[in-house]
């Protein structure tokens, strides 16, 4: 048989990074990091090819990896086109270039008749006010790129804000997006190879705080099978209309009349990360198993329920974590600071009342 360790290289050396050479090296493959420093999460995880180094360490990167991914969906779509001319880079281009603008993303969600918010690109004062006339209010008016964790948003309630908003966060090109009164904050976890095999999670449960994932339960509670397939069938012609390869997340409302898409990322997800413990195969070998050419791992879950908990600013009292012989600590060797992503922790459990008494156990970690 044919050996299968490949060498990846990532572009980014942040946690995700640093949980795909987690689950990449059972597997016996080799890791490569395009970062910016050496005290980055994934650093001592494998080679770190300097962004700041005067040597073309990108040229040295492609050249180490067999195959090349990345940690975010803001990398520069023009330097992964240059890279692939020498190194296949999965997910490729297409899923990049649509997922890192919401405009272009919705113009997907429309093309391929999945629900979305009703939304407006603006670029001025006037066009976000003739947006507003058309859309109507409450809406959200967010960049079209690079927001994350809620940044970049403001929710217009009144026409007396439309200048407010526009000089906090305008100055560039903006969607005004509907307010989607949702019930529920939900996300699937999906991936696909290149041998046209597609896999699916099953559909769990955000709840943010502050703009930020605070926790998931997974799998989201009273799911439908219909619900569950719906979610399954946007995704899988999401998968193949972008010729996918790798994992793709899909977040979405949850409303009375159905499910309403609201955005994607070509990568593994924050709300994925319960599936190290809680799923058969995590997200992350999934991944790599995704754009290295092997069959894809089951994603049952291994218990009926799990949830994951970020650790946000501060590591806090750890102890209680280790303690609880069904909770399991990931940290991800990062600073403390205000609003930042420092770890999380996963919890598999039997029932809903055994996972809401290890929650009582962490509330220390929950938004008070
Ligand atoms: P996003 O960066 O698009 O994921 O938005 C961050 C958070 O803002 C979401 O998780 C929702 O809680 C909220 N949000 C975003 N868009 C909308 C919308 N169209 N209607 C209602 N809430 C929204």
């Amino acid at each position: 048989m044919t050996p299968i360790t490949k060498r990846i290289g990532v572009l980014g050396a942040g946690q995700l990074g640093r949980m795909l050479a987690i689950a990449g090296y059972p597997l016996g493959q080799k890791f490569g990091f395009y970062g910016s420093n050496k005290s980055e999460p994934s650093a001592l995880l494998g080679h770190m090819y300097m962004q700041s180094d005067d040597v073309d360490s990108l040229a040295d990167l492609a050249s180490f990896a067999d195959v090349i991914t990345y940690e975010s969906e803001n990398t520069d779509v023009a330097m992964v086109r240059e890279i692939a001319k020498t190194t296949p880079v999965y997910p490729g281009e297409k899923s990049l270039y649509t997922a890192q603008h919401r405009g272009r993303e919705k113009g997907m969600f429309d093309q391929l008749n999945i629900p979305c918010a009703p939304y407006q690109i603006v670029d001025s004062l006037e066009s976000l006010k003739r947006a507003v006339a058309k859309i109507g209010l409450p809406a959200v008016l967010k960049t079209t790129t690079e927001g994350y964790d809620g940044k970049g948003q403001f929710v217009l309630k009144d026409e007396n804000q439309i200048d407010q908003a526009w000089s906090e966060i305008g100055g560039r090109e903006l969607v005004l997006e509907g307010f989607i009164n949702f019930q529920r904050e939900l996300s699937m976890v999906a991936v696909r190879n290149a041998n046209n095999e597609h896999v699916y999670y099953p559909l769990v449960q955000n709840v943010h705080h502050e703009g930020i994932l605070r926790y998931t339960i997974a799998p989201a509670r009273k799911v439908s099978e219909k619900t569950q397939q719906k979610a399954e069938a946007y995704m899988q012609s999401l998968l193949d209309e972008l010729d996918h390869v790798g994992v793709l997340t899909l977040e979405l409302f949850e409303t009375v009349d159905g499910l309403v898409a609201n955005e994607m990322a070509p990568r593994v997800h924050n709300s994925g990360h319960w599936t190290i413990e809680g799923a058969m195969t995590s997200q992350f070998e999934n991944h790599v198993r995704a754009i290295t050419g092997l069959p894809l791992g089951a994603t049952t879950p291994r218990q009926p329920l799990a949830a994951m908990i970020n650790i946000i600013g501060e590591t806090g009292p750890i102890d209680q974590v280790l303690k609880v012989p069904k909770a399991f600590l990931h940290l991800y060797d990062k600073e403390e600071r205000a609003g930042r992503k420092l770890g999380h922790i996963n919890i598999i459990a039997e029932t809903e009342e055994e996972l809401f008494e290890v929650f009582k156990v962490l509330a220390d970690f929950l938004p008070k």
